[in-house]
């Protein structure tokens, strides 16, 4: 299967189980979304897939495009077209925006073809400022140190980006959405709406129904304490935010 296939998976942080058997399949070309209450372990997911050491994989798998990822490095994850957008970004001082997305565009290349030499800055430059207007961002954006005082924002805006410039065949955004205004809201989930195709998969976790207002996910699931425990059509997401999460039962 094109797309991500996650079975039965087990995951423990510190020797705590935190995910108890997750299955879940995001085929390429639709947007699914995760909800559920705080500390129920989506972030935990996210950062399973991306193979964070901290996360131990007690059981299943994960599959990306029909290959298991879980025996493979976070750069190689990336390098198979996972990308990740992490609820809390960190900051790099000393490092722009423009420098991190060349690195990260010629790491991604090289992987492919060992004797790349390394994309040229004009057509770099050409690349990102395509981008970013897509994004409805300021260009000044490029020349600032990687999310150092930027606003929640501005650092979602910096992410979306970031997906725009590496082309991901999967891409997991973690609470894309959490300390952003709505109009910000609004800009970051149309950037993620102009970045949809057939051959990209998104999943989406949050914590709150409003940014699926735009993404509009064919597919929603509720994980409470470690399990999904409810797929369906948007209403799900409507039913949540109206019912809070006390009606599903692990
Ligand atoms: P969510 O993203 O849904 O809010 P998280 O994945 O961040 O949830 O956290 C899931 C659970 O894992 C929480 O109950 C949290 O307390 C627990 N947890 C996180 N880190 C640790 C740790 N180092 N040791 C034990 N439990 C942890
Ligand atoms: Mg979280």
């Amino acid at each position: 299967m094109m797309g991500l296939e996650i079975k039965n998976l087990y995951v423990e942080v510190d020797a705590t189980e935190i995910l108890h058997g997750i299955d879940l399949k995001v085929p390429a070309g639709e947007v699914h979304a995760i909800m559920g209450p705080n500390g129920t372990g989506k972030s935990t997911l996210a950062y399973s897939l991306m193979g964070h050491p901290k996360y131990t994989v007690t059981k299943g798998d994960a599959l990306l495009n029909g290959e298991s990822i879980m025996g493979l490095a976070p750069e190689e994850r990336s390098h198979k077209g996972l990308f990740l957008a992490f609820q809390y970004p960190v900051a790099i001082p000393g490092v722009t925006v423009a420098n991190f997305l060349r690195t990260a565009i010629n790491t991604q290349r090289k992987s492919v073809d060992p004797d790349y030499h390394g994309i040229s800055i004009p057509e770099f430059r050409k690349l990102m400022l395509e981008k970013m207007e897509l994004l409805d961002m300021d260009p000044k954006m490029g020349g600032r140190y990687l999310n150092d005082g930027f606003s929640g924002g501005e650092k979602k805006r910096v992410e979306i980006l970031q997906m725009a410039m590496l082309e991901p065949n999967m891409a997991v955004l973690d609470e894309t959405d959490s300390g952003l205004d709505i109009d910000a809201l609004r800009i970051v989930a149309q950037g993620i709406n102009t970045l949809k195709n057939e051959k990209l998969g998104i999943l989406v976790i949050t914590h709150y129904q409003r940014i699926l207002n735009y993404l509009k996910p064919d597919v929603v699931h509720v994980m409470v304490d470690g399990k999904i425990v409810e797929s369906g059509g948007p209403d799900l997401a409507l039913r949540l935010e109206d019912e809070g999460y006390g009606w599903v039962k692990a």
